[in-house]
C-alpha cells in the first residue's frame, strides 16, 4: 500500500486586537501547537510569543505604506510549509474574515488540496466598543452595524461613498481610515449624514494604551488633526458613540474634543 504524504494543514486564525487574553481558546491552542506561524504586523508580540520555541515564525506584513510580502508570495509560502507536513498557523489581527484576505487565502489553499480551518477573532470595532463602554447596536437608536473600509486602493475613499451609510440608525465602523478621516467625514455629510452625529475614533483598541478621540462628524477632522494618532484606528460613527465612557481631556480648538479612557 502506498502511503500518501501528509499534506499538513493551515489554520487561518484571528488574533484579536492585541492582548493575549482577547484570543479565543481555540486560537490560543492553534498558536501553542503551531509548527510554522505566519503573522501580520498588527499581531502583538505577546501573542507571537505564545508559539513554541521551535516554531518557525515569519512576519508577513508591515504597517501601511511599508513594504510587505506580496499576497501571492504568502500563499506560496503557506503551501510549501504545509506540504512539508507542518501545522501552519496564519495569524491575523482581529477577525480574519474582516478585511483580512481570508477569502483569497482560503480559496488558494483549498484549490491546492489542503485542509483549511478558520478560527474567528475579536474584531477592532468590538474591542473598541467594549473598552470604551458603548454598544454597537442599541434598541431604537442603532438598528444596524455597517463594517466598511474607509479606503480602497491607493488610500482613496470609495467613489460614491458607502451605500446605506446615510441611515441615521446605522452605526458605521470604518476600518483603514485614520489618515483620511477628514475626507470620510466630508463624504458622509455629502451623503446626508448629519454633522452632529457622534463620532469616536479609537486608536489601539484593546490595548492598555488605547485612546478614544470623541467628537462629531462635523468636528472629526479637527479632532483627528489635534490628536495625531499614529497607531491603528477604527472610526465609529453613529448615535451610540455618544454613550462612550470617556474622560474629558481638553479642547483642542473648539471643533473637537480629545478624550482618553477612564483609568
Ligand atoms: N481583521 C482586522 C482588520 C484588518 S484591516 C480586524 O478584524 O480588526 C486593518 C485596520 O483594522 C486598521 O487600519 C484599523 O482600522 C483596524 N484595526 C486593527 N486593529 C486595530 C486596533 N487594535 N485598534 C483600532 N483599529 C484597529
Amino acid at each position: 500500500m502506498q502511503l500518501e504524504p501528509r499534506a499538513g494543514r493551515v489554520r487561518l486564525v484571528g488574533a484579536g486586537p492585541g492582548p493575549a487574553d482577547l484570543l479565543t481558546v481555540r486560537a490560543l491552542r492553534a498558536v501553542e501547537g503551531a509548527q510554522a506561524l505566519l503573522y501580520d504586523a498588527l499581531v502583538a508580540e505577546e501573542v507571537v510569543a505564545l508559539a513554541p520555541r521551535a516554531c518557525l515564525k515569519i512576519q508577513t506584513g508591515k504597517r501601511a505604506f511599508e513594504a510587505s510580502m506580496a499576497q501571492a508570495a504568502i500563499n506560496r509560502l503557506m503551501l510549501r510549509l504545509a506540504r512539508r507536513g507542518l501545522d501552519v498557523v496564519r495569524l491575523k489581527g482581529g477577525d480574519p474574515s474582516i478585511f483580512g484576505r481570508v477569502g483569497e487565502e482560503h480559496e488558494y489553499l483549498r484549490s491546492h488540496g489542503l485542509e483549511v480551518e478558520v478560527v474567528p477573532g475579536v474584531t477592532a470595532a468590538c474591542a473598541a466598543a467594549a473598552q470604551f463602554g458603548f454598544p454597537l447596536t442599541h434598541r431604537g437608536e442603532a438598528r444596524s452595524l455597517l463594517i466598511l473600509t474607509a479606503t480602497v486602493a491607493n488610500g482613496a475613499i470609495p467613489q460614491g461613498g458607502w451605500a446605506g451609510a446615510n441611515d441615521p440608525e446605522a452605526t458605521l465602523a470604518l476600518y483603514m481610515g485614520r489618515d483620511r478621516a477628514a475626507a470620510v467625514a466630508d463624504q458622509l455629510v455629502r451623503q446626508g449624514r448629519s454633522t452632529s452625529t457622534p463620532a469616536i475614533a479609537v486608536e489601539n483598541a484593546g490595548h492598555a494604551d488605547a485612546r478614544a478621540i470623541a467628537s462629531t462628524l462635523g468636528g472629526l477632522a479637527a479632532a483627528m488633526h489635534a490628536a495625531q494618532p499614529t497607531g491603528p484606528v477604527v472610526l465609529l460613527i453613529g448615535e451610540v458613540a455618544a454613550r462612550a465612557d470617556v474622560l474629558f481631556e481638553g479642547r483642542s480648538d473648539g471643533a473637537g474634543i480629545s478624550r482618553t479612557a477612564r483609568p
